[in-house]
């Protein structure tokens, strides 16, 4: 059995290994592939009954051009680059990971939170800057530093991620309040349910967990942000279209929205001209909430469980069944 993993870099940059797919057949790996060269994509995958992808598109001509293809593994939860309606009609099962790194995207939420209300990294590049040395006072920050205690933390979508960091958030001694569509007991645990108006008027750390479906696009837009207290501070390692942009980055800059912090952005990677580049008080960091190597090594298993389970004949995570 051929396999064909087409972006595997950002899985396994090298700290991990691909045995798991290399005991299942003979495996080809590239670092990358061009997400929008059909032509190039149709040469890797070639004979290839096994593909893998992360982020590189799985189109009807790729299906049409490459009649081996017999499995598609995505190496993500989201698994909209394939065209999984079509798999579907010839037969493929397209499998994805529906959960692998709930606990580490819950802790980078709430690492972009401390990081706003301290500036670690900032503070000791000052001191090894020498200004500590050189300062009159026994102490020096440069930001206003904020303590969350008795804070309110108001979570959009209280799934496993929003329940997680909900859990930090109450660690800290946060008040916690959640919106969702579908509450649920393990939830009623957590956070005391309430409308979307009423956390955004009560809250003062909004944290934005929901997935992105055409009901939660652009859910943080101007109308709902003048719903919010002045001074909220905004969280978002879900989806970047969640936000409209332009809208936050002006509620940024007028001092309405005190920082955001977000790990996704409208377009992935960031685009030199994206208005947040300029905000103030603006914390973006490059999708980096499901990498822990921990995360990543989980999501190679379920993979390999995945394939594994398709070879033994009774197919498991199946998205377009
Ligand atoms: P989940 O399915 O467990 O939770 C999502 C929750 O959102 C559910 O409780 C659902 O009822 C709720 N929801 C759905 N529609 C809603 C709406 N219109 N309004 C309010 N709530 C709504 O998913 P999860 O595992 O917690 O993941 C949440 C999201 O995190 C994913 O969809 C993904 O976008 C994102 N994510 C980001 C990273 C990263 O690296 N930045 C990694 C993994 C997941």
């Amino acid at each position: 059995m051929k396999i064909v993993i087409l972006d595997g870099y950002t899985e396994n940059p090298g700290d991990l290994s691909w045995e798991g797919f290399e005991n299942l057949g003979e495996l080809t790996v590239y670092d990358r592939t061009p997400l929008n060269d059909d032509d190039e994509i149709i040469k890797r995958i070639g004979d290839a009954e096994v593909v893998i992808t992360n982020k590189t598109p799985i189109r009807k001509v790729v299906f049409d051009a490459c009649p081996n293809i017999k499995y598609i593994g995505v190496l993500a939860t989201g698994y909209n680059v394939v065209d999984y309606e079509t798999a579907k009609s010839k037969g493929i099962p397209v499998t994805n990971i529906p959960t692998y790194g709930t606990d580490a995207v819950g802790q980078f939420a709430i690492a972009m939170l401390l990081e706003i209300c301290h500036h670690v990294a900032h503070h000791s590049d000052a001191v090894h800057e020498g200004r500590w040395t050189s300062c009159p006072d026994f102490c020096f920050w440069d930001y206003p530093l904020i303590e969350l205690a008795g804070k309110t933390m108001g979570i959009i979508g209280f799934g496993r991620i929003g329940q997680s960091t909900g859990r930090i958030a109450k660690a800290l001694n946060m008040k916690v309040i959640a919106y969702d569509e579908y509450p649920n007991d393990a939830g009623k645990e957590i956070a005391e349910y309430v409308s979307l108006d009423e956390l955004l008027a009560q809250s003062d750390v909004i944290s934005l967990h929901c997935p992105l479906f055409p009901s939660t696009e652009g859910i943080i837009n101007k109308n709902n942000i003048a719903k919010m207290k002045d001074g909220v501070i905004i969280l978002n390692n879900s989806r970047g279209p969640l936000i409209v942009e332009q809208d936050l980055c002006d509620a940024l800059n007028s001092g309405k929205v005190f920082a955001a912090g977000l790990d996704v952005v409208s377009t992935e990677p960031i685009k030199a001209d994206n208005v947040l580049l300029k905000a103030k008080n603006c914390i973006i960091t490059p999708h980096i909430s499901w990498a822990p190597k921990e995360s990543r090594a989980r999501l190679m298993n379920i993979a390999v469980d995945n394939l594994k389970a398709f070879v033994d004949g009774n197919p498991i995570n199946v998205v377009n069944k």
